[in-house]
């Protein structure tokens, strides 16, 4: 057993003052069990916990350390802005530069606008959506994550296909009412919703590759045929590339499918890994926000300098030659090694990737949506988690969140975590 005592002490400490020792839920590991390690600090593709023990990392922040962590070039730019005050509430070149360079990459955004996390951004993209069709419904489809605002904070549970009903309390039954749900790739429901009312709508919102109810490809023409379908009904397409943004190529995953969509939503790789969220798109459509429209959206620390340099200089090492192509070699030679892996054991399971974005599911021989996702085996994927976490693998702590690759895995790091899971495998036991 690794020590965790340092840990296991700043969890006490931390329930006595953070409600559940955690500033973000996930983070607490309920799903897995156990106290969480509290993590000292990063290099690379490893984490050092409290008691100073190290990890091969595959949280990578939940998506912004695509680099590895505290890459030296993004270090030092922040270093070196940090000398020069933090925020000014005033505009800076540099905000000017990060959204030339987002507008470079994505021909989507023709303007963006940043905000401070991409709860913010889709929240600032529904208000959009509504302000210029008039309309107050939303699709979103089950399984999807976008933030925590009110009307995104609804999925679909049995007996809840055509209103939503809130994932949260706190939130009004009349909000949550105006958020339809779909499954995952199903353009029958959408166009369901569309025929009910079809001039009540005023977005579909949707991860063009799914990462929030684990890893989730959709089939092919999928967001072509969601993108038609709202042009049917002059609705807008929000994409969310929160995580999927600068993730799978330099620039978006919607574009690549030949996908224009009315707005999209970025965040996490765009900032470094410090907090960052941008809405984007259609000049008419981003017009509408003030000052120069009349959707209020404002915030005293929104493109601070030292997010937006770290955001540039991720943005700019990932443009470098091959940066993707490693990308897709390690999440590939990562995916081989656990289906290997998940054989020889002789367990139920699946692998789900999209480049460097990957679960493992255990329990299921496939998932195409969340309906399917949920009937994984999330006990034991508690105990491949903690097995795992015995021989030195951070993994996220949950069947639904997506493993992070970055850049700064190398393929030793990769066939040690594949020797780790077949020992983990064993170690749990036959099923
Ligand atoms: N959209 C997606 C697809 C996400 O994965 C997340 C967070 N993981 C968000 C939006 C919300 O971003 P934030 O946590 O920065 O508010």
């Amino acid at each position: 057993m690794v020590s965790v005592n340092k840990s296991n002490d700043l969890f006490i400490r931390a329930n006595g003052i953070i409600p559940g020792a955690v500033n973000s839920p996930v983070r607490a590991w309920k799903a897995v069990g156990g106290s969480p390690l509290f993590v000292e600090r990063a290099q690379g593709a490893r984490l050092y916990d409290a008691d100073g023990n190290s990890f091969i990392d595959y949280v990578g922040s939940y998506g912004p350390a695509i680099l590895g962590h505290a890459h030296p070039r993004v270090a030092a730019a922040v270093a070196r802005r940090a000398e020069q005050g933090f925020s000014y509430g005033a505009p800076t070149r540099l905000e000017v530069e990060l959204a030339e360079r987002i507008n470079g990459a994505i021909p989507a955004a023709e303007k963006v606008r940043l905000v401070n996390s991409g709860t913010e951004a889709a929240m600032t993209a529904l208000r959009i959506a509504r302000a210029a069709t008039g309309r107050p419904g939303i699709v979103k489809f089950d399984g999807c994550y976008h933030g925590h605002t009110d009307s995104l904070l609804v999925r679909a549970g049995s007996g809840a296909m055509t209103f939503g009903v809130p994932d949260s309390a706190g939130i009004p039954e009349a909000v949550a009412a105006q958020t339809r749900i779909a499954q995952y790739c199903s353009l029958e429901a959408v166009a369901r919703h569309f025929c009910a009312e079809p001039a009540g709508i005023a977005a579909v919102i949707v991860e063009p590759i799914a990462a929030n109810m684990g890893v989730v490809r959709p089939p092919p023409g999928f967001l072509q045929s969601l993108y038609d379908l709202t042009r049917h009904y002059h609705a807008l397409l929000i994409c969310d590339e929160v995580i999927s943004g600068f993730r799978l190529r330099y620039g978006t995953v919607s574009e690549s499918l030949g996908v224009s969509p009315d707005l999209v939503i970025l965040g996490k790789i765009i900032g470094g890994g410090m907090p960052i969220g941008a809405v984007a798109g259609r000049t008419e459509l981003m017009d509408l926000l003030a000052p120069e429209g009349p959707v209020y959206q404002a915030g005293t620390l929104s493109g601070n300098p030292l997010s937006v340099i770290a955001g540039i200089e991720t943005l700019c090492a990932l443009e470098g030659a091959g940066t993707y192509e490693q990308l897709e070699a390690s999440g590939a030679r990562l995916e081989t090694g656990l289906r290997n892996a998940l054989a020889r054991s002789a367990r139920q399971g699946c692998v789900n990737r999209a480049g460097s974005l990957l679960t493992l599911f255990f329990g299921v021989d496939r998932v195409r949506n969340a309906e399917e996702a949920r009937t994984a085996d999330t006990a034991v994927f508690a105990k491949f988690f903690r097995a795992m976490l015995e021989r030195g693998i951070y993994l996220p702590p949950s069947q639904f969140e997506a493993m992070f690759v970055s850049l700064a895995h190398t393929e030793a790091d990769i066939d040690a975590t594949i020797a780790a899971a077949n020992e983990s495998l064993d170690a749990i036991g036959a099923p």
